[in-house]
């Protein structure tokens, strides 16, 4: 397969495409829509679940497993959420396949097993969770529940894209049930809390805390709260979402608790969501028209190793260092992998783990052994320096850190810069095509006016950020009132 790569400024999308393939993350499959995350993919995949579990574990939750399947009745049971979600659910109406008589080697579906009551395949879980949680909840003592799920759902997405959109994904979905709004208010927003810390010091990617407006609001939610990134090409992703879902889902599976006095209330609710969107959010902000950059703390390999030599001799005296030098890094909790496959020659090696993204490269050889030097290049800038071998370890230590600090200022210094004001139409629609980024003007408040701006310029709101200061304005649309600004883009 041919490394090239598609230039950004070439191809934006194209780009993408290229990086998630060729830097072995992810590969079309045979099923629309669906990918296959590949081995280093779900490397990458495992090291940022690994961090979020431990977090999530940290505030007090617990991992539990749902079904797949939801029952259609109990689907519905929360109007809202049904409705939401309907367009895009796959349904299973039958539990068997036979031969076809008329077609000998093919397979019809049996239509005499078909099921009594179709099952939704969860686009995602409220509804079986509220149906159990009925009989998990009596009183206040039953409560808090904090728990969560790591699984796969399925959203028949109609326009997909690797990673950022396709029909099966894997996630993780917080389910709480609390005794008061406030409780239940505070969890929603301490995991978006949770999740702007991963994102912001794991990922490197900065973030914007904000509510959504009621039209981007998940469906049965009294409140969606967001973390909107930045994309290299000026677009916005929404990275996670957190809910307060209030007491609907209580009141739709009918889970009631008895408070200290005795009397009988509605369960109130929050379930917040990450997905495998979020590796397509750290390519996208990262990285370059050579490949791969990722963030050392969640890189599947730190550091690579590749031994420069000429027969066996010089490679036996060059393995000898690398081992010491491998067990110091993995004493320090680098993940390092030492490339001595002789099937492949350096230079390929070079592009092959800069195609990958890994952080740091070490060459070593004899001429360097004999100059007590490595030659150790980062791949976030492409600097390389001439390292003595004395104290490597710790120089790399400090070099993995300064990485993820670079990639991260650079990613916040690229986003801040894109954050314009608009004061006028005009100025919001040559911003939009010139510029992109987000573009925090004000809105009057309706639902038919942000339609409109979505009609006409592709543009949503984003958020309406946590930390936003009232200001008197009127609207960019309508001219109309306004209190606040908000951020307005066109996103992924
Ligand atoms: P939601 O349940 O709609 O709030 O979504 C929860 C999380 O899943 C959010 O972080 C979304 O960005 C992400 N997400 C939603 N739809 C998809 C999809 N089709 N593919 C990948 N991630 C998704």
């Amino acid at each position: 397969m041919s490394k090239e790569i598609t230039s950004r400024e070439q191809d934006y999308s194209q780009w993408y495409n290229d990086l998630i393939l060729k830097g072995s993350l992810a590969d079309y499959s045979a099923v629309r829509g669906c990918m296959v995350i590949k081995p280093y993919g779900f490397a990458l995949w495992e090291n940022m679940r690994d961090v979020l579990d431990r977090m999530f574990k940290e505030t007090g939750h617990q991992n539990a497993y749902f079904p797949l399947f939801i029952p259609k009745s109990l689907f519905e049971a929360e109007e809202k959420n049904a409705e939401g979600f309907a367009k895009e659910c796959a349904v299973v109406t039958h539990y068997r396949l036979k031969t076809d008589p008329d077609n000998k080697g093919k397979l019809i579906v049996d239509p005499e097993a078909r099921l009594e009551e179709e099952l939704v395949v969860r686009p995602t879980s409220e509804a079986i969770i509220w149906n159990t949680y009925k009989s998990w909840i009596q009183s206040y003592r039953d409560l808090p529940i904090l728990v969560n799920q790591w699984a796969n759902v399925v959203r028949w997405e109609m326009r997909t894209r690797l990673f950022l959109r396709t029909a099966e994904f894997l996630w993780q979905e917080g389910h709480t049930a609390h005794a008061t709004k406030e409780e239940a208010v505070e969890e929603t927003v301490k995991m978006l809390d949770v999740y702007a810390d991963f994102v912001e010091n794991w990922m490197a990617v900065p973030v914007i805390k904000g509510v959504k407006t009621p039209n981007e609001r998940f469906a049965g939610a009294e409140d969606t709260y967001c973390i909107e990134a930045m994309m290299q090409d000026g677009k916005a992703l929404q990275a996670g979402t957190s809910h307060f879902l209030g007491q609907n889902f209580a009141k739709a599976f009918d889970v009631k608790f008895s408070d200290r006095n005795n009397k009988l209330e509605y369960v109130w609710a929050t379930s917040w969501g990450v997905s495998t969107r979020l590796i397509g959010a750290l390519v996208m902000a990262h990285s370059d028209d050579d490949g791969l950059i990722l963030p050392p703390r969640i890189a599947p390999i730190q550091v690579v190793i590749v031994p420069i030599y000429k027969g066996e001799d010089q490679k036996a005296k060059i393995d000898e260092h690398v081992q010491q030098l491998v067990a110091e890094l993995k004493a320090l909790g680098i993940t390092v992998k030492y490339d001595d496959n002789d099937n492949t020659r350096p230079g390929w090696k070079f592009a092959e783990y800069e195609m990958k993204g890994v952080p740091v490269r070490i060459a070593l050889g004899l001429r360097d052994l004999e100059n007590n030097v490595a030659e150790v290049a980062r791949r976030d800038t492409k600097e390389k320096n001439t390292v003595s071998l004395d104290g490597l370890s710790a120089y790399i230590k400090q070099l993995l850190e300064d990485i993820q600090q670079n990639i991260f200022n650079k990613a916040k210094q690229f986003r801040d810069e894109r954050i314009t004001p608009a004061n006028s139409w005009d100025e919001f629609i040559n911003l939009l095509d010139t510029k992109g980024g987000f573009i925090s003007a004000h809105w009057d408040g309706t639902g038919e006016t942000e339609e409109k701006i979505k009609e006409l310029t592709k543009a949503t709101i984003r958020c309406i950020p946590l930390n936003n200061v009232q200001e008197e304005g009127s609207c960019i649309l309508t001219g109309k009132p306004s209190t606040q600004r908000v951020l307005f883009a066109r996103a992924y």
